[in-house]
């Protein structure tokens, strides 16, 4: 009874709609990262495959397990055995059961025919999730208001009062007391602790992503790839499209006025016709979307920025604010339980 009275009590303040920020506009991947390997961020990769094996099973209508291709050519940047290992090691972390194969390269080029074969060196197969992001956050979101949350969409917060013993919210739908304040605004944290000046101990990068939706189907399976600046991309089917991303661009505008760039719909499409048989052009395009995340910089040392996500409590009177920095949306079951145990 008593948990039932908690969940009650919840209140989801939204300001557009669920899932119209980042947790629509992303790579739609379920997955450790297998590049955070190369930073050795191997915690966060290791919850995050714990995370994925949760989704597959709970969501099984939702997210599923895909086989992955890695093809290595002559110039890459990587080292063929580097990669091997990062492989090992993200399948030993994978809970799924699945392990990392070697693909003979004719078997490749026959699954793969619009993929060159021109300095193909070797090929790599593993598994990874992938989701309809969108989708999943909205379901997600409909199981707590089954369990009695609240959810305020297109609801604007115009004020923030912080008492003693209350905290007041004055929003477009009405005043709202609470002893509890949770901050999950993605990348607008930082504009909402300055707007209502509330305590904070981080500070994010803005890092702004797009992927390019494809006309029509270019792959069998999604295909992992190195741009010519060693960043890595993917090639990724779905039922009739391919969505090919992402791009990385730090950005100083506000979150909401973060606009697509031409430069960088140039550059997905240069990176992705080094490996294509037939040129992508901007006709092939049906969509471009673009995404924004949060990636922590320290305040005492803003150089140093990582992909983990941190849990910032502040206690003011009888009142805790909750600030929450980054995260994947992998990863939303951990931190949901890490902030239950925060605040209980
Ligand atoms: C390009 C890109 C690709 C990615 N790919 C992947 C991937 O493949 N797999 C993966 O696991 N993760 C991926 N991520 C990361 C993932 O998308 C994010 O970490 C996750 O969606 C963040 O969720 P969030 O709820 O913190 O933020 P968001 O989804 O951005 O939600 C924040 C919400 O706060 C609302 N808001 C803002 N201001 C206010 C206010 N004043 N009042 C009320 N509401 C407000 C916004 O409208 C928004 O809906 C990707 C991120 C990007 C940018």
């Amino acid at each position: 009874m008593q948990r039932l009275y908690l969940l009650r009590a919840v209140l989801v303040i939204e300001k557009r709609l669920i899932a119209s920020g980042a947790s629509s506009k992303s790579s739609r991947l379920i997955h450790g990262g297998l590049r955070y390997l190369e930073h050795l961020e191997f915690s966060l990769v290791k919850e995050a495959l714990i995370d994925q094996k949760y989704l597959l099973e709970k969501y099984p209508e939702l997210v599923q397990l895909h086989p992955f291709y890695l093809p290595i050519y002559k110039n890459s940047k990587r080292l063929t055995w580097m990669i091997s290992l990062a492989l090992f090691i993200y399948s030993f972390f994978s809970k799924h059961g699945q392990k990392t194969q070697k693909i003979n390269k004719k078997i490749f080029l026959k699954k793969f025919p619009l993929i060159k074969e021109d300095n193909l060196k070797t090929v790599f197969m593993y598994f990874d999730g992938k989701t309809d992001d969108t989708a999943l956050t909205q379901k997600v979101a409909l199981e707590a208001k089954n369990h009695g949350v609240n959810i305020l969409e297109n609801t604007s917060i115009n004020k923030i009062n912080i008492m003693e013993k209350i905290i007041k919210l004055d929003t477009s739908e009405g005043i709202f007391k609470t002893n509890t304040l949770i901050n999950a605004t993605g990348a607008w944290i930082d504009e909402i602790n300055k707007k209502f000046n509330l305590p904070s101990s981080y500070t994010i990068e803005k890092l702004s992503g797009i992927h390019l939706i494809i006309n029509k189907v270019l792959v069998a399976e999604p295909l992992i790839l190195e741009t010519s600046t060693k960043r890595i991309f993917f090639i990724i089917p779905e039922s009739k499209t391919t969505i090919i991303g992402t791009t990385e661009r730090s950005e100083k505008n506000n979150v909401d006025d973060i606009k697509v760039n031409n430069a960088d719909v140039k550059y997905l499409l240069n990176e992705s016709n080094i490996y294509m048989k037939t040129k992508l052009t901007r006709k092939d395009i049906l969509e471009v979307y673009i995404g924004t995340r949060a990636i922590i910089k320290s305040k005492n040392n803003p150089t140093k920025m990582s992909r983990e996500y941190k849990l910032d409590l502040h206690h003011i009177g009888e009142n805790k604010i909750l600030n929450i920095y980054g995260g994947k949306l992998t990863s939303f079951p951990s931190l949901a339980k890490k902030v239950a145990r925060i605040l209980m």
